[in-house]
């Protein structure tokens, strides 16, 4: 288990889990932010057309345990590792790191209990992946770059 001791860590945004339990998470902290990502590695990890994810840092979640996830990894984004419940193959969360920054957690937002607490999503990302359309108007980034860019500064802006 994890803590932080800024400010933003005492605020309860929810409690979360895989399918079968195994896997539990409660988040204190406000996430850097929530977006739509049209990529494949996430269109198979959810089993969806997209993921719906929530960016925070590492300290904001805490798991419970740890040991039953298996993490696999991936090459977007620089150092992602996907976890899924070592006991029933659902989603649970992923961790990012990037150098010079903090480490990250992914909470893919299926996974909360509740999301009456969870941000609504700023943008989506590798829509030139997308299969389907979400009807919105959020800011929409294309193209591999421009989406690394769009993710990589919407942490810079939630880090500040
Ligand atoms: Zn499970
Ligand atoms: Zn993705």
């Amino acid at each position: 288990m994890q803590t932080s001791r800024d400010q933003t860590s005492t605020q309860f945004i929810g409690k979360g889990g895989c399918v079968c339990g195994s896997v539990q998470y409660t988040i204190h902290g406000a996430p850097l932010f929530r977006a739509f990502c049209h990529c494949e590695t996430c269109q198979a990890y959810n089993q969806a057309d997209y993921g719906d994810i929530l960016v925070m840092r590492s300290g904001s979640v805490a798991l419970e345990p740890e040991t039953s996830i298996d993490f696999q990894f991936h090459q977007w984004p620089p150092v992602l590792s996907r976890g899924k419940c070592a006991d029933c193959g659902g989603v649970a969360v992923e961790k990012i790191s990037l150098p010079l920054f903090p480490k990250l957690i992914v909470i893919p937002a299926q996974t909360l209990r509740s999301q009456e607490r969870a941000p609504a999503p700023a943008f989506h990302m590798f829509c030139h992946r997308r299969v389907s359309e979400i009807e919105d108007n959020l800011p929409r980034h294309t193209g591999y770059l421009n989406s690394q860019w769009a993710f990589t500064s919407a942490v810079l802006r939630g880090l500040r």
